[in-house]
């Protein structure tokens, strides 16, 4: 097996990634960042959103591992103490697996060109300085008008970052689908949205049109998408459900209302 190490750039994750390399060749692993069968993030949630991007276009070849150097995060079920159980693991791996699904994000321009991107977490579009207005479409109907802040759209494990911290539901991520959740909105006569996060299975896309993009901030995970507005204008963005999908090793994969349950609820008397 072909083995990528990604680490976060702080000294504990430093330690960690040598140890780990050192205990990767002599138990035979083959150490290959650029074509690996295997990712292992060493950090937090957010360098295996890094890992993730780094690897998005070999997402059907690679399946990831995280390790966590703090606290147990959403994407890592390592920590950096169980080395040893992590490689033993390694050695018996059979190339069990388990996968979530992905958003699928179209950003269209005025001069007719497109880029595409995918998210494992959520991409917002927001607006900072104004309110933000747009009009939402379900397959191409007219859903609402939306005025506001900025809509937030997730993935089913996305669900628990920031789609939960403006209101979304938490998605169980056996259900292939994904969701859009309000950013503060503004209901009145004219502009009239559910006012709820809403919640989209796989056949259908979600278009959201601007009235005015000029202050608008899109991001993808941890990325700010950029382009040059002096050259073109968005036109719309879509979003669906990618045809891929992230793949971990299942080693000992804890379950998703498990974790949810650590995260954010602890003991219950
Ligand atoms: P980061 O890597 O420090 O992550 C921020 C926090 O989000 C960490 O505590 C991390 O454990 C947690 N997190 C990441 N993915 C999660 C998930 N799927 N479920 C539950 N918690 C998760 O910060 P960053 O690199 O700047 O951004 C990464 C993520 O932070 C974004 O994808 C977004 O979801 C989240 N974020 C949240 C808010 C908010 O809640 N107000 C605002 C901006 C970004």
């Amino acid at each position: 097996m072909k083995i990528a190490v990604v680490n976060y750039n702080a000294p504990e994750a430093v330690r960690v990634r040598k140890i780990m390399l050192k205990r990767l060749a002599t138990a035979g692993f083959t150490y290959d960042q650029q074509h690996p069968d295997l990712v292992i993030s060493i950090g937090g949630d957010g360098t295996l959103l890094s890992a993730f991007h780094m690897y998005e276009q070999v997402l059907d070849k690679v399946r990831f591992v995280g390790i966590h150097t703090g606290h147990l995060g959403f994407y890592t079920d390592w920590r950096n103490f169980e080395l040893e159980d992590l490689i033993h693991s390694l050695q018996k791996d059979q190339g069990q697996a388990v996968s979530y699904p992905l958003l699928n994000i179209t950003q269209r321009f005025s001069d007719g060109s497109t880029s595409q991107y995918v998210a494992l977490n959520e991409s917002t579009i927001q607006q900072k300085t104004r309110t933000m207005v747009c009009d939402v479409y379900l397959n191409n109907r007219l859903f609402e008008g939306f005025r506001g802040d900025g809509l937030c759209v997730s993935t089913p494990t996305g669900s628990t970052a920031y789609n939960k911290s403006v209101g979304g539901a938490v998605m169980d991520p056996t259900i292939t689908g994904f969701q859009a959740a309000e950013m503060a909105s503004i209901n009145n006569r004219v502009f009239r949205s559910l006012g709820a996060p809403i919640i989209l299975g796989k056949e259908t896309k979600l278009t959201v049109r601007l009235h005015d993009d000029s202050d608008c901030i899109m991001t993808c995970d941890r990325q700010t998408l950029h382009w040059n507005r002096n050259e073109k204008h968005l036109a719309d963005i879509t979003y669906r459900v990618d045809d891929r999908r992230i793949s971990f090793a299942k080693y000992r994969h804890t379950n998703f209302w498990d974790r949810v349950h650590e995260s954010f609820i602890g003991d219950v008397q």
